[in-house]
């Protein structure tokens, strides 16, 4: 048969997660924290459930949620959004960066992504018939050339993709780069797909620059964020999408054909707990810096070197003065011998540069997985 994904094998942190479970590693690979969310949160899921909310939820998510997603956009943003057509639940960040792109990209259309990028970016784009340009974030600190972007736009460019907080490197957008990015649209006319999926999770003081605090910006941008990284529930895949009316509508002609809608009771757990609880999103940071510094702490005389993290729960890490194999061997190598799964940052990249020698390392986890870990790591 004629695949549509001839280059696509299985996603790297699903191999990760299988190698971690056979050899019985510490798996900080795949991303998703190894304790739960509040209980009040995981109460009122039960409570939904218990009293009847386990039908098909509106199309567009439940109101209470689209409302609470409003409120608090405007509160930490200043970015009014109308709940009823500009917020659209979806399940997951994935589906919401898949409707997205399939409401965009046409035959032939190019969408610049900065590499390393998340792995489910390209093929949404090749699936919807267009095609990812690859243009490397600065090797140094992974922010963007905005001139190397401005050099890849072609006639053909529909979009532009970012991240920021980023994953897997951990760089995070400064103001300028809202404004250079605006000027880029501005220019040449390009929507912004902005996967802003680690908003609460900003370091050292930084303010998380959503291009909704850009209002320009927001005007021509699909902001696509996840509460499976706000509330500890990767699980439970609830995601959403803030784009202008016409762009949400849009959208939604492809959610409603694609899942129709979320699973019903987490959208009223999740109404619940960011009106009655927002402190919990507004602990976030500081709960993920205790975590990345603690991580940090336990790896000082390591052989590891460790790049900065602004922000997401990830640590890079430089292995090069263990060895010398590319990043994928290392990563095999570490499971098996070394009882770490990581992952190599290789998988990122269209084409990841030559002797770059870095992996990623999970640091959402409890202290002692984090003990025990940092305890391997150091022994090698
Ligand atoms: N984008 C990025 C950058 C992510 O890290 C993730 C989760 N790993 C997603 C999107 C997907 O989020 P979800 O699990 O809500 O689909
Ligand atoms: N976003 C998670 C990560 O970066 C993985 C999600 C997934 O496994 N699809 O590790």
């Amino acid at each position: 048969i004629e695949t549509k994904l001839p280059k696509v094998g299985t996603t790297i942190f699903t191999v990760m997660s299988q190698l971690a479970a056979e050899h019985k590693a510490v798996n900080l690979g795949q991303g998703f924290p190894d304790f739960d969310g509040p209980p009040a949160l995981r109460e009122a899921l039960a409570r939904a459930m218990a009293e009847g909310r386990n039908q098909y939820a509106p199309m567009t998510g439940v109101p209470a949620l689209r409302e609470a997603i409003a409120r608090k956009t405007e509160r930490l943003y200043g970015c009014k959004v109308n709940a009823d057509t500009e917020v659209t639940v979806t399940s997951g960040a994935t589906e919401a960066l898949f409707a997205a792109i399939a409401a965009i990209v046409r035959t032939g259309d190019e969408v610049i992504v900065l590499d390393p990028c998340y792995d489910s970016y390209e093929p949404a784009i090749e699936l919807n018939g267009g095609r990812a340009v690859h243009v490397a974030l600065d090797p140094s600190d992974f922010s963007p050339d905005w001139q190397r972007i401005a050099d890849a736009v072609t006639p053909k460019t529909r979009m532009i993709l970012v991240n920021s907080p980023h994953n897997p490197c951990g760089a995070v957008f400064d103001a300028a780069d809202l404004d250079a990015l605006a000027a880029l649209a501005r220019k040449h006319d390009l929507f912004v797909l902005s996967d802003e999926v680690y908003e609460h999770i900003v370091f050292d003081g930084a303010l998380h620059q959503s291009v909704l605090r850009h209002k320009e910006l927001a005007e021509r941008s699909f902001v696509v964020s996840s509460f499976g990284k706000t509330y500890h529930c990767t699980g439970w895949k609830v995601g959403y999408c803030i784009a202008p009316r016409a762009l949400s509508a849009e959208f939604r002609k492809v959610h409603q054909y694609l899942t129709f809608c979320t699973f019903t009771p987490a959208q009223w757990a999740l109404a619940e707990a960011i009106e009655t609880d927002p402190q919990h999103y507004l602990d976030l940071p500081a709960f993920y810096q205790a975590k990345r510094d603690r991580f940090r702490d336990l790896l000082a005389g390591s052989k590891f070197r460790l790049l900065p993290v602004g922000g997401a729960y990830f640590q890079v890490a430089d292995y090069s003065a263990l060895s010398q194999a590319d990043d994928l061997a290392f990563c095999e190598w570490l499971v098996k011998e070394g009882g770490v799964a990581a992952i190599p940052i290789s998988a990122f990249y269209e084409n990841p540069p030559a002797g770059q020698r870095l992996v990623r390392f999970c640091f959402a986890k409890n202290d002692a997985t984090l003990e025990q870990a940092a305890a391997r790591l150091k022994a090698l």
